[in-house]
């Protein structure tokens, strides 16, 4: 193996026989059914096997789980006391390390407990009391736990700071750094990061010590088995655009994220409403309610989760097909985070972005952060959903024959003495298509025309304002005022937003514009004194 600058220059480990394992964690490694170590744990596990700090950039979904887990349990004294502390943002990214290492230990006789809130403090007392060799927590608990005395840490040999963004993002800094401070200064830590905001690095400067930085391409094995693609939709038929999409694409699990908890409730809500079993997923909701949401959704009662991305935070679903940004998201690190959670685990997976006109810049700068052009489609027609209901009411048929119908035979034997066939059958779809969610009807528009920035040579010294432009522009063409977009004003000049196709129809208006009565431009530079008016499309 070679370092340079703590980075490896050169990748050796191909197996994990290459990593000279004891044989109860290589029992464990092949008890999950792991038969190669990804990317980052060839890179992480030697490095930590020799007890250096790590600085790992990576995502959900590319094993890194594993990658701290196979060196703590290397190092693991049973019976030896707390030895190693893990610190996850949530509750279910908890549990899931907290299963995973207890599955890599199978061979092992050792105790791996999550501790989070919304459980029985005093359950977690008790078990505490034990001293489980590894403690897997979410910051505030595993504070309260500390303050009541009831956690020690003076034993705790290998620290790990899980997706400490999102901790960070959560307000969990001062939680953190007070845990952090109650372990022995000579452990080793492990720090694991989608993103490095300022906050991360400072972080990793104050309690690491030169660590080495392992870095995981974005693009890797997770993204490059989904299917990308995004749809060009006019915002006031999102909604509209999102149930066409559904209805043609039949997701067997499908994560839609939003923006905002408030988006979220009210997009659920509006899903339901037009018969889709969904779940909201969103910070107001209590421990309880975010339990029942998961579970639904995990057994397949709720066929869609409505998701902020922190909310979304460590979930454990492995059968998610589509996800589907309603909001695109913010930057490409969150684009990549979001679509991670399908394609897994061998998975074929599908992304949907809904991409407003004024948000396309916002997808090229996604596109040039992930380097990869996502394809454009076009949101199906009504009769392509038709289509798509037809035939999946034949698979249901074919699936319910494959089944057998048995208890039905003498009934369709009874009809079919009184009546034609095909007209039995299909009376029989219909009653079956009743049942099922209607069809998004809607008209759905083209997302065009999109809006262009029209610069016309007359201004205030020409007695224009922003409500007359808007009301010389709606007198003299067929546009409504909330189709007339932002508007600046200067002396000589205005600059205005109007659909592309009517460009050419506004500049005429304006290119005979009377000047009559006009005032002289107080500034005669034309440009220094601005008035603007943010409009409504
Ligand atoms: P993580 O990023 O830790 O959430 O891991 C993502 C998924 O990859 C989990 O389901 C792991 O069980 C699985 N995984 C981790 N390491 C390996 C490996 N070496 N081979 C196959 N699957 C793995």
């Amino acid at each position: 193996m070679i370092y340079r600058n703590g980075e490896i220059l050169m990748e050796e480990i191909k197996s994990f026989e290459d990593l000279s394992l004891s044989s109860a964690v290589m029992k464990g490694i092949s008890s999950l059914g792991f038969e190669t170590p990804m990317p980052i744990q060839a890179k992480a596990i030697p490095i930590a096997l020799e007890g250096k700090d790590i600085f790992g950039q990576a995502q959900t979904g590319t094993g890194k789980t594993a990658a701290f887990a196979i060196p703590i349990l290397e190092n693991i004294q049973p019976s030896g006391g707390i030895q190693s502390l893990i610190i996850c943002p949530t509750r279910e990214l908890a549990v899931q390390v907290s299963k995973e290492i207890t599955r890599l230990s199978s061979a092992m006789n050792i105790t791996v407990v999550p501790v989070y809130g919304g459980q029985s403090i005093a359950h977690q007392i008790r078990i505490l009391k034990k001293k489980p060799e590894v403690v897997v927590g979410t910051p505030g608990r595993l504070l309260d736990h500390l303050n009541r005395k009831t956690l020690k840490l003076n034993t705790t040999s290998i620290l790990v700071l899980d997706e400490a963004d999102e901790m960070l993002d959560m307000g969990f800094l001062e939680d953190i750094q007070k845990i952090i401070e109650a372990t022995p200064e000579d452990r080793q830590t492990m720090m694991f990061s989608a993103t490095l905001p300022k906050q991360v690095t400072t972080l990793a400067k104050k309690f690491m010590k030169d660590p080495a930085s392992v870095h995981i391409e974005k693009t890797g094995a997770t993204v490059s088995l989904t299917e990308q693609r995004y749809y060009e939709v006019n915002s006031r038929q999102k909604v509209e655009s999102l149930c066409r999409l559904l209805d043609v694409e039949y997701p067997e699990g499908g994560i839609i994220f939003c923006r905002t908890k408030q988006g979220t409730a009210d997009l659920a809500k509006e899903l339901l409403e037009r018969g889709y079993t969904v779940d909201a997923l969103h910070g107001d909701l209590s421990q309880r309610e975010r339990d029942i949401a998961m579970n639904r959704f995990r057994t397949g009662a709720s066929e869609l989760l409505v998701a902020t991305d922190v909310a979304a935070r460590g979930l454990d679903i492995s059968s998610v097909s589509h996800v589907i940004n309603f909001d695109i998201p913010q930057d490409p690190d969150t684009y990549v985070h979001r679509i991670g959670r399908t394609g897994r685990a061998g998975k074929e997976g599908t992304a949907i972005t809904l991409v407003t006109p004024r948000e396309i810049k916002q997808l090229r700068f996604i596109e040039n952060g992930i380097k990869k052009k996502i394809s454009r489609s076009d949101i199906p027609t009504l009769s392509d959903a038709v289509e798509v209901r037809k035939e999946q009411l034949i698979r249901n048929i074919e699936q319910t024959l494959s089944e057998g119908v048995g208890d039905y035979k003498d009934t369709a034997s009874r009809l079919l003495e009184d009546y034609d066939s095909i007209d039995l059958l299909s009376a029989a779809l219909k009653i079956v298509d009743k049942d099922g969610r209607d069809i998004e009807t809607a008209e759905i528009k083209s997302a065009k025309p999109e809006w262009i920035k029209l610069s016309i040579p007359v201004g205030r010294a020409h007695g224009l304002y922003p409500k007359k432009i808007v009301n010389e522009i709606t007198k003299k063409s067929n546009l409504t005022p909330a189709q007339v977009g932002d508007i600046e004003i200067y002396d000589k000049d205005c600059y205005v937003e109007v659909p592309v196709d009517a460009s050419d129809k506004v500049s005429s208006i304006f290119r005979n514009y009377k000047t009559k009565g006009s005032r002289r431009p107080k500034h005669p530079q034309g440009r220094s004194k601005k008035q603007s008016e943010r409009r409504h499309k």
